[in-house]
């Protein structure tokens, strides 16, 4: 079996109200699907992380850089192909925009590798250790309004997400270190004293106003703090984690096991965040996977996106180890994003309802069964949201 193409079909839709988080406002969802064709007739999908202009330069690398190393390859070779491309591309940037593609492409593969021998990509892993996953919802966007009205409606958000079953909530912060506090404050009182929130901050903040935020949130009883320096600020993970007693997320703008191994060993979070889109596709999330486990670092995945790539998240929940072992093991929870998004609703043709699943199934998501990543995208989706080029 020979693979015939690869092609990018990137997507776009005008949102019915405008988002934002700390470093920017946006009016569009976009979303990057990857198609390898083979000679068999057989089909692998996947999904690169990079929104906007992002994912329009990124159709580049895939479809000019890496489909002419991979066509007329065998697409069961997905690790032999990964190390080929990776080591071209390596020269031209090993973290970012290259590796974002690269990701696609090798989830396409692994998606490919279980229509070819008819199974769940959870069981070329190894096997399940759970049918379904408990989800945490998150929202409490930034929007261009007063700090009372985001007072307000993050209170009325957090209640809101809890009371649709989710297990847990996550709120942005961004407005500045004293304001965002009073948004932590605002969600503590919106959902009560027992149900767990996180914070993300989207590295806005220096160290030192991490700080400030982060006693805050000890004493809110937040369950993380997510992103709260600039990714490359190692140090400032480091003294966060040793002064804080909130544990201390990240890692979704971090690349390859190479990017990976800094965070880890350096001990700069308590819970590692990879981005499975992102970080190189799932031949390389086993091996940060791996990493993690040797340090005993427990995972939460960044997920992001369409239903692609949700579901590639839910393989990998499913296929992911109990860290550590035990009768009652903490499990890892899917991220959820509550905000709009055509894409994760009804871009398959069988959707995966994961708003229904959750209020029928106490906050739970159950695991595809089909084979590969066990979902086919609506083609005419495809089409109707397609950026020409
Ligand atoms: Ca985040």
């Amino acid at each position: 079996m020979k693979i015939t193409q690869v092609r990018s079909h990137v997507l776009r839709y005008e949102l019915p109200r405008e988002l934002g988080y700390s470093q920017q406002y946006y009016k569009h969802r976009s979303a990057h699907i990857i198609e390898i064709s083979t000679d068999s007739g057989l089909t692998g999908w996947g999904e690169c992380f990079g929104p906007g202009n992002v994912a329009i330069a990124n159709r580049t690398i895939v479809e000019q850089v890496i489909q002419p190393m991979i066509v007329g390859r065998n697409p069961l070779d997905r690790e032999v192909l990964w190390h080929e491309v990776y080591n071209l591309l390596r020269d031209h940037g090993q973290k970012g925009m290259p590796i974002q593609s690269l990701s696609g492409v090798d989830i396409a593969l692994w998606d490919l590798a279980g229509k070819i021998l008819n199974q769940p990509v959870y069981q070329l892993l190894g096997g399940k250790f759970r049918d379904s996953v408990p989800v945490y919802g998150y929202g409490m966007m930034l929007c261009r309004e007063d700090l009372p009205s985001h007072i307000a409606r993050f209170k009325d958000e957090a209640a809101a997400i809890r009371d649709a079953g989710f297990m847990a909530t996550k709120m942005k912060v961004g407005l500045g270190a004293k304001d965002d506090v009073k948004l932590a404050a605002a969600v503590r009182e919106g959902i009560g004293d027992d149900f767990p929130f996180m914070v993300d901050a989207n590295h806005c903040y220096t160290s030192n106003d991490a700080y400030y935020v982060g006693r805050a949130l000890d004493e809110l009883n937040a369950a993380w703090f997510e992103e709260p320096v600039a990714p490359e600020d190692l140090n400032g993970y480091k003294e966060l984690r040793q002064r804080l007693t909130t544990p201390i997320a990240g890692g979704e703008a971090e690349f390859t096991r190479w990017g990976w191994r800094h965070l880890i060993e350096q001990h700069c979070v308590d819970i590692a965040q990879p981005e499975v889109c992102a970080l190189g596709g799932i031949t390389e999330y086993l091996k940060v996977l791996a990493l993690a486990h040797i340090h005993f670092v427990p995972i939460v995945n960044h997920v992001w996106g369409s239903a692609i790539a949700i579901s590639a998240n839910l393989q990998l929940l499913a296929a992911m180890p109990p860290l550590p072992g035990g009768l009652f093991p903490s499990e890892p929870m899917l991220e959820f994003d509550t905000t709009h998004n055509t894409f994760r609703d009804e871009l398959l043709s069988k959707p995966l309802n994961i708003h229904k699943q959750v209020a029928a199934n106490g906050g739970r998501v159950t695991i595809p069964d089909g084979p590969g990543l066990g979902v086919e995208p609506d083609r005419s989706v495809l089409e109707r949201f397609a950026i020409s080029k």
